[in-house]
Formats: structure tokens, C-alpha cells, sequence
């Protein structure tokens, strides 16, 4: 059984054999155009439908659902029980959404809560595309414009899948490339492929510390792609694109936040011509520190504009509600909610 959303269009039309064309094409317009699955769509034989629920069947189950004013976030179980996360942020006329590529994360970087848990495997195109299905819905009657590859997992550590996912953005939901981030640990090679599709969908870089030494004890895959490698693939990105890479930065509290830290990231950041964005850590259980204070992020980002580099602070959306990667599904391994389970489309 896969995800209705799993399939390219070809592949779908193989699915339905001697189907005549136009019923692939409006079993797709109800997928992308509708966000409903082939059981849902009033046009479709009742013959076909049977036929086809057997091999696809939408993936995420609602676990739990937690909200407050301009954030949703969600935790799913997919068919085998992992278990995933999608956050939503409203702005005023408009939504971003930050998908989870895989279930759990290898990287194993401390300070985050999905890396805490460890890895479990890859998200399938369905999983990743239902996750867009559902938020797009969500988000009426604001417009569905941003995504960002933020959630739970490495993007690049699921290359393939990813970038499907990204074609399916640009042609079937008609998000700009300009409009699509995907934030990789540092990557490189993946880096550097990426850099070679030439599209003009954003790059950032966890960066997190401008010194070998720090970064690999906070990053521990920043022993295999140290800093000078993320700095050249980097450059690659802005010379195959025209678009600058953002470096970001988790600001944690006396751990990387101090001005000699700005003073490194400032020639890290110039030489690879980044933008930088600031985010104050958000806590999790399973770390000993917490978040720059206000004080301390103002004196960081006045040092990095002083020194000529565009930063930004980003604001910390959720804290209340979990929306750090991976801190719902903490926290509901060991506080139970209730909510109604439901399947995404009646979101
Ligand atoms: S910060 Fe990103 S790469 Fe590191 S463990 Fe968490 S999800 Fe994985």
C-alpha cells in the first residue's frame, strides 16, 4: 500500500492499465487541485475506486494536534507507527509550512530533540507531499506561499525523495522555486548537487558555529564536512544560481553566542557570502542549556552588521506549543493528549 501521493503522473497512469488517459488526468487534478485521494473524488467509477484504494491509501494518521494563535503543528503516524511532525506558521495573509523528510534524523546533533531520538528511516514522496496536502488546506483562507524543508530529519540525507517532492511544489501546487528552502546540516556532496540543478530554491546551512572544534561537538557530522568544505559548496551554490546561501544559527546560551563567536562567523560568513539568521534555541528535555538571552542576541547581530553581514533574527514561534523539530513527538512519548485522531483531509 503507497500514498495516492507517492506516484509521478506516469506511474499512475501505468497503475490503472487500460484506464483511458483522461481518468489519470482527473484522479490527478483531484490529488493536486483538490488535495482529495482517488476514494473522495465524486467523478470516478465506483470500480475504479475499489481497485485503486487497495494500492493507495493516504499515510498520516493524526496523532495529535497542538495550535495557538499564528502556529499549527502536527504529529502523525504513518502506516508502520513512526511517527512525524509538520508545523504552520499563519502570517497575516499568508502561511509557511516546515515538513518533516524523514522519520527521526542520524545526524545525532545534541542540542535538537529529533536527533535525540535517533534515526528511523526515510519519508516516501507521499508522506512528504500529504504533509503540503494537508497544510495547504489548513491554511485557507490565507494562500499556502512558503515551504521550508525544516522539519524532522536531513533533507539531502533523502536526496531523491526531496527533490521529487520539489518538482511536484513547481509544477503541481505552483509554488515559486524562490519560495522553497531546504536546510541541509552541511551536506557536501549533496550540497554540491544541489548546487548543480541550478534551481532558484533557497539553500540554508545549520551552521551553528564558525570553529571546526565547536561545530563537530554540536554537529557531530561537521567531522566528515567540516567548515572550509560547507564554505566551498557554498560558493558553488551562489556561482550556479546567482542566490546566496543562509547560514543558520541557533543562538544557545554561553555556548555560541558570545562576540568572539560573531568575530568567527563574521569571516566564515563573508567569505562564503551568506546571509545569516539567528534563532534563539528553543529548550528540549534532553539538553543542559537553553536560549540566548535578548540582550545577548542584539549584541551579536549589532557585531555582525557592524562587520558588513546581513543577519536577521528570527522569531521563535511555538515554544509553548512544541514546535521546535522533534519536541512534539518528545513530549507525547511521555505526556499523552487528547485530541480526535482523523485522517489529513477532513483537516
Ligand atoms: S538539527 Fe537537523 S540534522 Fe541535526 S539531528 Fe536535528 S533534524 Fe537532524
Amino acid at each position: 500500500m503507497i500514498s495516492p501521493w507517492s506516484p509521478t503522473k506516469e506511474q499512475l497512469v501505468e497503475l490503472m492499465g487500460d484506464q483511458p488517459r483522461y481518468r489519470a488526468d482527473q484522479i490527478w487534478r483531484g490529488l493536486y487541485e483538490q488535495g482529495r485521494p482517488p476514494s473522495e473524488l465524486p467523478n470516478i467509477p465506483k470500480k475504479l475506486k475499489t481497485a485503486l484504494s487497495t494500492e493507495l491509501t493516504p499515510s498520516l494518521l493524526l496523532k495529535a494536534k497542538q495550535e495557538n494563535n499564528d502556529t499549527v503543528k502536527w504529529l502523525w503516524q504513518l502506516p508502520d507507527d513512526e511517527q512525524i511532525e509538520t508545523v504552520l506558521m499563519h502570517y497575516p495573509k499568508r502561511s509557511t509550512v516546515c515538513v518533516s523528510s524523514q522519520a527521526g534524523c542520524a545526524m545525532g546533533c545534541g542540542f535538537c530533540a529529533t536527533g535525540q531520538a535517533g534515526y528511523d528511516r526515510n519519508l516516501t514522496v507521499g508522506e512528504i507531499v500529504e504533509q503540503l496536502v494537508v497544510a495547504r488546506e489548513a491554511a485557507k483562507p490565507r494562500r499556502l506561499s512558503n515551504v521550508v524543508f525544516m522539519g524532522m530529519g536531513e533533507p539531502f540525507a533523502n536526496y531523491p525523495n526531496v527533490m521529487a517532492t520539489i518538482d511536484r511544489l513547481l509544477t503541481d501546487f505552483q509554488i515559486g522555486a524562490r519560495h522553497i528552502t531546504v536546510s541541509t546540516i552541511g551536506l557536501v556532496p549533496q550540497m554540491l548537487m544541489f548546487a548543480e540543478e541550478r534551481l532558484q530554491v533557497g539553500l540554508a546551512v545549520s551552521l551553528h558555529a564558525a570553529n571546526n572544534d565547536l561545530r563537530t561537538e554540536l554537529v557531530p557530522v561537521n567531522k566528515r564536512h567540516p567548515i572550509e568544505d560547507i564554505v566551498a559548496a557554498s560558493q558553488l551554490f551562489r556561482e550556479r544560481t546567482g542566490r546566496r546561501v543562509s547560514f543558520e544559527w541557533a543562538m544557545i546560551d554561553g555556548t555560541n553566542d558570545s562576540l568572539n563567536d560573531a568575530a568567527e562567523l563574521v569571516k566564515v560568513a563573508k567569505k562564503a557570502r551568506a546571509h545569516v539568521n539567528l534563532i534563539p534555541l528553543n529548550p528540549t528535555p534532553g539538553w543542559p542549556t537553553k536560549g540566548s538571552s535578548k540582550g545577548r542576541i542584539n549584541a551579536f547581530v549589532q557585531h555582525l552588521h557592524d562587520a558588513g553581514v546581513q543577519a536577521t533574527v528570527r522569531s521563535n514561534r511555538g515554544t509553548d506549543i512544541d514546535a521546535a523539530c522533534g519536541q512534539l513527538r518528545a513530549s507525547q512519548q511521555s505526556v499523552p493528549v487528547t485530541l480526535s485522531p482523523s485522517s489529513p483531509k477532513s483537516q
